[in-house]
């Protein structure tokens, strides 16, 4: 019910109340009042009669009193008037004229007691006052009653009876009445219409401001209260407009600046509020994920924890993330929430030309969840799946200006739509995440160019600094043996005068592809320095290592390295230690290989010398 209603119907029973009241107190009020005056009346009235009746004894026109009582019943509202007589005047005097009889238990009673009496009696619609008044016999008044009539003070000689109609009273008390409530109700009405003009605007307002509250719920600040009045509910009205129109300014701020983050705008019949607020919490969950990931070490970490996101946060648990690697090749970095695993969900043949993959070649994102069969690679496995096919949908991370990775995400066509809903969501995340993953492909790139000589393509020196820890642990470990081959050209800088340093650098590249293919998987190859190269051979004796020394040794001085205009003939020395049979410590024994080096060519060169101790002291004062 509105205030202005609720309003009304408690002014409306007030009025009928007060009217009630109001008719009840005049009904009262007028019976008491008509009594009172009635009964001061017939008072007079009878106070005349007596007086008449007195004179007229006292002038001997007693006899006429019929006729007198005759005329005063025609005073207007003046019904009768009679006399009558106590026993004692009858005794005195003769029973009189008949009218003069007692008329009715009333006189009778009055006459034995001497006590007036009054009624209102109603008589066929009429009301009517009835009073008789008894005429008491005093030697004090004047004239002296007791003069006349044989007897004592205070007896009752007569009674006069007078009746009065109270119809003309009553209908001017009844007019009267209606006039003051007719008053009344107009008074009441105008302080109705009056309440009602005052109370308009207070429901009104509310009531706007309750729609306004409802759209405001609804993410709609649009709406607006009209301000009916200048008072206190006018205030209320423009306080409550400038309130929503700042939150209507701030909620399109702040969603036009989401919206540009996220690359997404709400649609028109979402909540504006609450998409904004899912953007702004998507923003945020994102930019903590990109703290947390700047913090790990490797790639692999930040695919898991990614791959752990989407399980989570999005319920995808079917996804593969590719990494490509030169022009051609795609890796699987993790697939399903495995990290490695294999090319599940897409033809294998995109991890070797890795233009068959859209996302790759296109740098766009694939939307398999709208078309599906949009690209040819996306190969789910169909079996037992028609009831229930898959789709995907492929985002590439562009890093360095070219696709560096392609993020896929698989699900079933029941839940596209809802994946769809999250896309936006998900690319601020892989946003976030492009360049951090850049930064540490970067790491790993730089830090692998560090550890590797460029023209070789082997490993340098500073990657054996690094590696001998896990090297010597190993061999440790294993109680197995390492032996050490330095490898040095024989007179290299000859070639480097003699046909300058190009040539030379080929000859070295020619070297390190030798020395590449004579050794196996499990052995270390380094650059050591300019023309010197390092083999550390595992798991070996003496002798097997000497003649891996003595086989390179022959392969290199059977080779002709291609050079402009012809071959060149090449030879190389190689001094061999033992660890730990030669030293306790990894590069003690590798300063032996060394000095066995330097014994080799000392020895003529294009030979291979084992270390043995008496090199170390001969050659003290040398090293
Ligand atoms: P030997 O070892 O037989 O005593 O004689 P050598 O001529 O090889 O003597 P040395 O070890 O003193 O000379 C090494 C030369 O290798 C010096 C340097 O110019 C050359 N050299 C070092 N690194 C490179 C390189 O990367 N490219 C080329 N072209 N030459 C290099
Ligand atoms: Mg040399
Ligand atoms: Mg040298």
């Amino acid at each position: 019910m509105t205030l202005n209603r609720k309003m009304t119907l408690l002014l409306g029973l007030v009025a009928i109340g007060v009217l009630a009241m109001l008719l009840l107190i005049s009904l009262v009020a007028f019976r008491s009042f008509s009594i009172l005056s009635s009964t001061a009346h017939v008072q007079t009235a009878a106070e005349i009669v007596r007086v008449h009746l007195t004179e007229a004894m006292i002038t001997g026109v007693i006899d006429k009193r019929e006729q007198f009582l005759e005329r005063l019943t025609e005073i207007r509202d003046l019904r009768d008037a009679r006399v009558v007589r106590s026993p004692l005047v009858v005794d005195q005097f003769g029973v009189g004229l008949a009218r003069e009889m007692v008329a009715d238990e009333i006189e009778r009673r009055v006459l034995a007691d001497g006590q007036p009496r009054f009624e209102l009696t109603d008589e066929r619609g009429e009301p009517v006052f009835r009073g008789t008044i008894p005429y008491i016999a005093t030697a004090l008044g004047t004239p002296n009653c007791l003069q006349c009539h044989h007897v004592e003070e205070g007896a009752v000689l007569g009674a006069v009876t007078i009746e009065l109609s109270l119809a003309a009273l009553q209908r001017q008390a009844i007019a009267a009445v209606i006039v003051v409530l007719l008053a009344v109700t107009l008074i009441i009405l105008l302080a109705i219409l009056g309440a009602r003009r005052l109370i308009g605007p207070i429901g009104d307002t509310a009531g706007a401001i309750g729609a306004l509250v409802q759209r405001a719920l609804r993410g709609d600040f649009k709406g607006r209260v009209t301000q009916r009045t200048q008072d206190e509910i006018g205030q209320i009205a423009a306080h409550t407009n400038q309130l929503v129109a700042f939150l209507d300014q701030g909620l399109a701020r702040i969603s036009e600046r989401v919206t540009q983050l996220m690359g997404r705008l709400p649609q028109q019949d979402e909540n504006q509020l609450q998409a904004t607020i899912d953007m702004v919490d998507g923003l945020a969950d994102a930019a903590r994920f990109k703290a947390t990931i700047e913090e790990d070490e490797t790639k692999t970490e930040i695919y898991d924890r990614f791959g752990q996101l989407l399980m989570d946060d999005f319920g995808v648990h079917r996804f593969s993330f590719y990494e490509t690697q030169g022009p051609k090749r795609l890796i699987p970095m993790a697939v399903d929430g495995e990290i490695g695993g294999s090319c599940h969900w897409c033809d294998p043949q995109i991890l070797v030309r890795s233009d068959t993959c859209r996302a790759k070649r296109s740098g766009h994102p694939v939307d398999g969840l709208r078309q599906p069969g949009i690209c040819y690679a996306f190969r789910p496995d169909e079996a037992g799946r028609s009831s229930d096919p898959l789709r995907h949908y492929c985002f590439p991370i562009i890093q360095s200006g070219a696709v560096g990775s392609v993020i896929q995400l698989v699900t079933t066509a029941a839940d596209a739509d809802a994946l769809q809903d999250r896309i936006p969501y998900i690319q601020i995340y892989l946003r976030e995440m492009a360049p951090v993953l850049e930064a540490k492909r970067l790491t790993e790139t730089l830090r692998e160019s560090a550890l590797r000589d460029a023209m070789t393509g082997l490993n340098n020196r500073r990657f054996l600094e690094e590696y001998v820890d896990t090297l010597i642990a190993g061999a440790r470990r294993r109680n197995i043996r390492l032996a050490l081959l330095m490898v040095d050209l024989d007179y290299f800088k000859m070639v480097n005068d003699t046909y300058g340093h190009d040539i030379g650098d080929t000859v070295l590249k020619g070297l390190a592809g030798i020395l590449k293919q004579a050794l196996r998987a499990s052995d270390v190859l380094v650059r050591f320095g300019g023309e010197e190269f390092l083999i550390v051979l595992q798991e070996i004796d003496a002798d097997g290592a000497l003649a891996v020394a003595e086989k390179i040794r022959a392969l290199v001085a059977n080779h002709r390295f291609r050079i402009a205009g012809g071959t060149l003939q090449k030879t190389v020395s190689i001094g061999v230690a033992l660890f730990p049979d030669d030293s306790e410590t990894f590069w003690q024994t590798l300063k032996y290989a060394d000095v066995a080096l330097y014994r080799a060519k000392e020895d003529g060169r294009d030979r291979v010398v084992r270390f043995t101790p008496d090199m170390w002291e001969a050659g003290a004062d040398i090293y």
